[in-house]
Order: C-alpha cells, then sequence, then structure tokens
C-alpha cells in the first residue's frame, strides 16, 4: 500500500489541496497533527481531511490547544493569536473530530505521532541526541513525527550503536531499514526556507520512502491572513518557508 504522509497543515487549505493534486495514487493517509492553528482555513482543511481514504490522524499541540486541552502560554503570540480566532470559525462536528484524536497511533510496524514518541504533544526531534532517547520509546521499527515542519529521516543502528542522520531529504527515494524516526515536513507552514508544501510518500510493501515537494498559490493562503486580520507573520513567513 501506498502511505500518503501528511502533516503540519495549519490551516492552509491552498497548500494542502496542492498536495493531493500532485499526489492522486495512495492508498491510505497518515496525517501526524497540527491540522489547525496559523492559518485562515481550519474548518475548510478538517472537513477535506476527513474526506481522504483510509485515513489515520494524530492529534497534534495546536489542535489540543483548540480543543482547550493545552496551555496556551506556551505558545508564540502570533500562534495564540490564530488559535483564538480560529476556536470561533470551527463546526461543532469539527471540533468533535479534533476531540476524538488519540495521541499515538499504532499502524502493524509503524508508530505515529505529532512531536515524538516520549511526549507526543510538544517534543521537537531536531537532532540526535533528542532522536537518540526516543528510540527507547517504541516497539515498532519506524516512528513517523512532523511538529517542526522540517523533513527527517534518522536511524538507529543498534549493532554498531550509530546514528544515521540526515534533514536534506527531498527527492531520494530511501530504502527503509529498522529503526527509524522519519518527518514528512509541513504542508502548510513549511521552516526549511523552501516554500513548497511537503509531504511523504511511505511503500510498505516495498519499504520505501520518498519526500516531494510541491508549489502552491503562498499569495492567496497570504492574502487571506491579512484580510481576516489574523498576525501579518503568519503569512510574511510562508513566503520564505520559515
Ligand atoms: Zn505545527
Amino acid at each position: 500500500m501506498k502511505n500518503l504522509v501528511i502533516s503540519d497543515i495549519h490551516a492552509n487549505l491552498e497548500a494542502f489541496k496542492s498536495v493531493l493534486e500532485k499526489t492522486k495514487a495512495f492508498d491510505a493517509v497518515w496525517c501526524l497533527g497540527d491540522v489547525v492553528g496559523y492559518g485562515p482555513d481550519p474548518d475548510a482543511c478538517i472537513s477535506l481531511l476527513k474526506t481522504l481514504p483510509n485515513l489515520s490522524c494524530v492529534l497534534g499541540n495546536h489542535d489540543a490547544a483548540m480543543l482547550g486541552d493545552m496551555d496556551i502560554r506556551l505558545f508564540n503570540q502570533e500562534a495564540k493569536l490564530s488559535i483564538d480566532w480560529q476556536k470561533s470559525h470551527i463546526s461543532t462536528e469539527n471540533l468533535a473530530y479534533l476531540k476524538n484524536l488519540p495521541e499515538k497511533i499504532s499502524i502493524s510496524d509503524c508508530l505515529l505521532v505529532h512531536g515524538s514518541p516520549r511526549y507526543p504533544l510538544w517534543e521537537y526531534i531536531l537532532d540526535p541526541f533528542v532522536a537518540r532517547a526516543n528510540f527507547d520509546f517504541f516497539r515498532e521499527d519506524y516512528c513517523f513525527v512532523g511538529h517542526t515542519h522540517q523533513g527527517l529521516l534518522c536511524r538507529w543502528d543498534l549493532a554498531r550503536e550509530k546514528m544515521d542522520w540526515s534533514s536534506q531529504v527531498n527527492g531520494h527515494l530511501y530504502k527503509m531499514k529498522p529503526k527509524m524516526i522519519l518527518n514528512p515536513g509541513s504542508v502548510g507552514q513549511p521552516r526549511d526556507n523552501d516554500p513548497r508544501a511537503s509531504f511523504g510518500i511511505f511503500d510498505d510493501e516495498s519499504k520505501s520512502w520518498e519526500i516531494f515537494r510541491v508549489e502552491y498559490s503562498v499569495e492567496t493562503t497570504q492574502q487571506k491572513i491579512y484580510d481576516l486580520k489574523l498576525p501579518g507573520k503568519n503569512g510574511q513567513r510562508l513566503a520564505g518557508g520559515w
């Protein structure tokens, strides 16, 4: 099966639609959380997500904040203002959908979480030391994470006690070997200085993994953010991918 792996849509409908247009052929969708937060279209993004085939989705920290389940004081000012606005622009039905999302999902030899297997809602796996600690917190062969908004492929070689770490992962087809932590990057707010929407395809038969990038109309999303008087920085950062 081909699994489309997406994360951190952050209410960016234009980016989300571009990803789906680019990747027509997939059998299942794994979403690693943060469907909402920052952007102008939280409700439409949840509605679109729910239509996708064989969907598995975990809760992100912004999704939890929307539900009032996370201390929003930990958020930066722009994130806070966006969540406050989004709370009154989401349907009861879609809010209930977020409420039912689990923090972890295990699918055969894969684990899905938003941040890390150790602290699913808030830990960022941004360096080999944090990654190393997290390899002790999942029994599956592969762990898919989001949250950092940057692509990552990292492997812990138990026999050699060695860590392979690669953050320059766009456009390479990787053969996967246990144990790995993989991040598909962010659909709606990439932070690797590349503004294009990011997503991964995991083929669970050939055990291959590839990250793709796709352009979308950044200007359209920005204009919506400015028209709605959401924090301007949430729009500006999209153009540079930061
Ligand atoms: Zn996020």
